[in-house]
């Protein structure tokens, strides 16, 4: 049985002191820690933190709370708190469904919204203890996935050669809510979030911390909804998950765990735009969203195209 290597903990007091902490190097912060520390046991990255920087001792980060404008969300506020929010489930339907359909009921009464958007890859080459892999995703020269098992990979291609997908459920429903994520120096559009430049982690600095997520919000006659396929109905991280919010012949669509961030769903926006939903202009957007999708050499992660395809549908028709 493997147990964690010694690191030493810290309980920051304020967000400014966890990010001086941060910029001293080789640490990381914790929040629900159930990513985190799994990470840490099994000794998965090439850099073991040192220091592990508590969030959950700064006051006043968790809350749910909606103002004239938009609706706020504490950085540590717990997915479960989201999944049974009333106001949530009503007026935010795609982000109550994605935290309800997070993980169990253990983790998502400690796991947080941050945490999930921050979380890394589950990629299994990745993931391997020991960093038996190191993979591009880690800074070496491969991704193993390329040759190897790939049935779980991106259907729309590598980023700096990394087929690794983002397995986050609630990020999604940030961008399809046109989310923005307030951290501590700046404000970032949710769509804009996970970096590019990087395959697979976030845009935030080594000594930056999210602090809130915030949701406009919406108009009137508005709707969203989020759809998971996972192979186990619990405790299954998604094989494609869909959100998707409309109003008045628009739609924001996003797809997740296809690519190496969400996926938003342009293709099937156009196609739906001005129409009544139905099942048949549902299916033209499902459609339209895999029309550029592409399976690995060998098709092992094919099967995952239809997936797709069917995820768009249902959330379209979840919404009308
Ligand atoms: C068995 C199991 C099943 C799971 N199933 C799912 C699933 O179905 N769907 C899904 O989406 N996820 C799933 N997860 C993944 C994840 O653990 C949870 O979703 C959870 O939300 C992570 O939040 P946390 O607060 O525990 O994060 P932590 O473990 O505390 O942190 C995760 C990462 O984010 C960083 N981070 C945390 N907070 C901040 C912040 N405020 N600012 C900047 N960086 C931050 C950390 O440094 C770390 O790198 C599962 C995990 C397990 C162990």
């Amino acid at each position: 049985m493997k147990t964690i290597k010694k690191f030493t903990h810290i309980d920051a007091k304020t967000v400014d002191q966890a990010a001086s902490i941060l910029r001293a190097g080789n640490a990381a912060v914790l929040s629900g820690g159930t990513d985190l520390l799994g990470t840490m046991r099994f000794e998965i990255l090439p850099n073991y933190p040192e220091v592990v920087v508590n969030l959950k001792s700064i006051p006043d980060l968790e809350y749910i709370k909606e103002d004239a404008s938009m609706l706020r969300i504490g950085a540590l506020t717990r997915l479960e708190d989201i999944a049974k929010n009333d106001l949530v489930k009503t007026r935010y339907t795609a982000l109550a469904e994605a935290a309800h359909r997070t993980a169990t009921p253990h983790i998502r009464e400690m796991g947080t919204l941050a945490g999930n958007i921050c979380q890394m890859t589950r990629c299994w080459y990745f993931r391997l203890p020991d960093n038996r892999f190191n993979c591009v995703r880690k800074g070496g020269k491969q991704c193993y996935a390329v040759r190897g098992d790939n049935r779980y990979h991106s259907i729309f291609g590598a980023v700096k050669s990394c087929f690794a997908v983002n397995p986050s459920d609630t990020a999604p429903a940030l961008v399809a809510l046109n989310a923005k994520i307030r951290t501590s120096k700046r404000l970032i559009e949710a769509e804009n979030f996970w970096d590019m430049a990087v395959p697979g982690s976030t845009v935030l600095d080594a000594d930056e911390i999210v602090t809130e997520i915030q949701f406009p919000k919406p108009a009137a006659g508005s709707k969203s909804a989020f759809i998971k396929f996972a192979i186990r109905k619990s405790i299954d991280f998604p094989i494609v998950n869909c959100a998707a919010s409309v109003l008045d012949g628009n739609a924001r669509i996003c797809l997740n765990a296809v690519y190496n961030k969400p996926y938003r769903a342009t293709a099937a926006e156009e196609s739906i735009k001005g129409k009544t939903i139905r099942e048949d202009s549902a299916e033209a957007a499902g459609a339209a969203a895999v029309e550029s999708a592409r399976a690995l050499p060998g098709d092992k992660n094919k099967w995952k195209i239809q997936i797709a395809k069917t995820m768009v549908k249902r959330a379209l028709l979840a919404c009308s």
